[in-house]
């Protein structure tokens, strides 16, 4: 949990007009801590518990089917799918019309693929696909667990089988082991038809301090997740998060986004007990570094203001 309160907006910040009303809502469910991976970067590594999962799907299920308006619900953990109920609450979802989208470390075999693909089908918006280096081989060694052609087959199996209109993407921590392969991986995944995204590792929940040369290499892999950017900073600016995107984790709790989550402002309630409230308009954001690339990717806030106030080494804590 971050300490204390948000560093101030600066004053002068040239702000803008808030984006027009997202016709879909996204929601970001944390549904377990549990994973069957460990990795050395995870930030939900201090997590006390990392074996909870969202009991109680039938709750969950009314809950986001009261909401107001059209949906998408991005899953992810921990792992989505050791969820014991991934298959479940994805099936549900998608009987509900919602869109479901997933980040996933695609450790899943094929079966498991193709019984997700069943469950969600013509409902699915994004699959992404984590590529963790500490437990895919990326020289294809035959006696390591996993290698990268298998994770490839993997992305390109559920790819294949999509429905139309759905993407599948793959993503990857830029931690300075990982530095000087993302080139060769990108051109690797592009070769399969994949898209690649790089996301900058962060450490006590800030993007750790790059020096200006990998800095660079960064914002020519896209930056986080292809925003341009690698730590955006948006504060001050209208954002819709709060009243068309919120946080909500396996025991309901909910936050406006992930920066308000870490410094545990902005609660919206918890969404099992009835306390749950959305906002009915934009807000200025609180927040001087930015890691929501879900409602950054959906035009939530008005990304032009990101290219002027951008972080590109540890951001303000
Ligand atoms: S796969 Fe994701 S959730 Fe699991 S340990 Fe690695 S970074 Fe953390
Ligand atoms: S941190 Fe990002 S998602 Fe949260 S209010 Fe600010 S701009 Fe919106």
């Amino acid at each position: 949990m971050k300490r204390g309160a948000p560093p101030p907006v600066p004053a002068g910040r040239k702000l803008y007009p808030a984006t027009p009303p997202p016709t879909r809502g996204a929601i970001s469910w944390n549904m377990n801590t549990s994973c069957n991976y460990r990795c050395s970067y995870c930030t939900q590594r201090f997590i006390d518990d990392r074996g909870r999962w969202a009991a109680d799907l039938p709750r969950f299920m009314a809950a986001f089917a009261a909401l107001p308006g059209a949906w998408e619900i991005k899953l992810s953990g921990g792992e989505p799918f050791v969820h014991p109920g991934f298959l479940e609450a994805v099936a549900g979802l998608a009987k509900l019309d919602f869109v479901v989208s997933v980040v996933t470390n695609l450790s899943a075999s094929q079966a498991k693929l193709a019984d997700f693909m069943q469950a969600v089908g013509p409902q699915l918006g994004v699959l992404s696909c984590s590529l963790h280096l500490e437990y895919v081989d990326i020289d294809d060694r035959p006696d390591q667990r996993d290698t990268l052609s298998a994770f490839i087959d993997r992305c390109s199996f559920a790819r294949d089988h999509a429905p139309a209109g759905a993407s599948v993407c793959v993503t990857c921590v830029a931690t300075r082991a990982n530095l000087a392969a993302l080139p060769r991986l990108r051109e690797r995944f592009a070769a399969a038809g994949l898209t690649f995204k790089i996301q900058p590792e962060k450490q006590d929940r800030e993007v750790i301090a790059y020096t200006p040369g990998e800095r660079q290499a960064l914002v020519q892999l896209g930056g986080h997740n292809l925003t341009g950017s690698i730590a955006p900073d948006y504060a001050g600016q209208p954002c819709w998060a709060g009243a068309r995107y919120f946080v909500v984790d396996d025991r309901g709790e909910a936050y406006r986004c992930y920066p308000a989550r870490r410094y545990r402002t902005e609660r919206l309630g918890n969404l099992l007990d009835g306390s749950f409230t959305l906002a009915p308009l934009p807000a200025p954001c609180r927040y001087r570094y930015c890691n929501c690339t879900v409602p950054i990717a959906r035009g939530m806030m008005p990304r032009a203001a990101a290219r002027e106030t951008t972080h590109t080494t540890r951001g303000p804590t």
